[in-house]
């Protein structure tokens, strides 16, 4: 498996150990960082995606919170009525978002218990990109989705089959600058040993997106449940994964602090959310378009 740039992971440096067996490594012609051994990708498909089943499908406070910040970019924007689609669309959170906006949404999902699931909420969900007719879509997400294809994987090419020049192609990745990064070391949220093949800074997937022959209009860093109300702070969540390594944990954070604003009648995830350090958020969120 190899580099974007197509050169030999092998031969790429290693920056940093993180457990025994699991580097991140950081390519000598492009920059570019990744896990290293790379996962086998044919296993975790199998292993890994497949497994998620209906214990992952509720679409809890949190998807939403996490879904509308994902589309928020959007706002001011006349979106109504437009055609979505979301790459990878997990449980159907951003297409029930983009729904609530007044777009018409559809997905695409690699996991069948989920695909079966959305479908049941009434939303078209296909298994590839392929199956979707050539329709242009107006607006299309590609949310946590590109960090974990490998490269041979090239959807920013492929999607050019089914947007036009005016399409907004919103992309979000974990920002690897980021100060949580730095902050939790290798207890940070966006270390994901067999799922997560890159780690992005908001130079690289700039990089990647212009070399896939987009051209970038808004790019901020948010922490990832930055939503609406309540959720919204990158030290809790961090705080979440370092408890258990999971997103339990963060569910756990964010019922206390529920629970705190509902006795105090304040708004703290809020606060957070709106004085804290955008600029250093979890997440990097991307609006692009086509070249030309
Ligand atoms: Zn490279």
């Amino acid at each position: 498996m190899d580099c974007f740039c197509g050169q030999k992971k092998e031969i790429g440096k290693n920056i940093a150990e993180l457990f025994k067996g699991f580097e991140i490594r950081e390519c000598q012609e492009c920059k570019q960082l990744y896990s290293y051994p790379p996962p086998v990708m044919k296993t975790i498909e199998a292993e890994v995606y497949q497994e998620f089943n209906s214990r992952h499908e509720a679409i809890s406070e949190f998807d939403m919170n996490y879904a509308r910040l994902n589309i928020h970019l959007l706002n001011g924007k006349n979106v109504l009525s437009k055609r979505f689609l979301d790459f990878g669309c997990g449980n159907g959170a951003t297409l029930k978002a983009a729904k609530e906006l007044g777009m018409k949404s559809e997905g695409i999902e690699i996991n069948k218990n989920m695909a079966e699931y959305v479908r049941k909420q009434g939303f078209l969900v296909h298994a590839s990109l392929n199956e979707v007719k050539e329709e242009k879509f107006d607006v299309v997400n590609i949310s946590a989705v590109l960090e974990h294809l490998p490269a041979e994987e090239d959807i920013l090419e492929e999607l050019k089959k089914v947007i036009h020049v005016k399409t907004k192609v919103l992309i979000n990745v974990p920002n690897y600058g980021s100060f949580a990064r730095r902050f939790f070391g290798k207890y940070w949220m966006g270390y994901r040993r067999y799922e997560h093949l890159w780690y992005f800074t908001p130079e690289t997937i700039q990089y990647l997106i212009n070399k896939k022959g987009y051209k970038i209009e808004i790019i901020e860093q948010y922490p990832m449940g930055a939503g609406i109300d309540r959720h919204g702070s990158f030290v809790y969540e961090s705080a979440g994964y370092l408890l258990d390594g999971q997103a339990f944990g963060i569910r756990i954070i964010n019922a206390i602090i529920h629970c705190i604003d509902k006795m105090t009648g304040k708004n703290i995830g809020k606060f957070i959310r709106t004085r804290g350090p955008k600029k250093c958020g979890d997440q990097i969120f991307i609006v692009c378009s086509l070249l030309g």
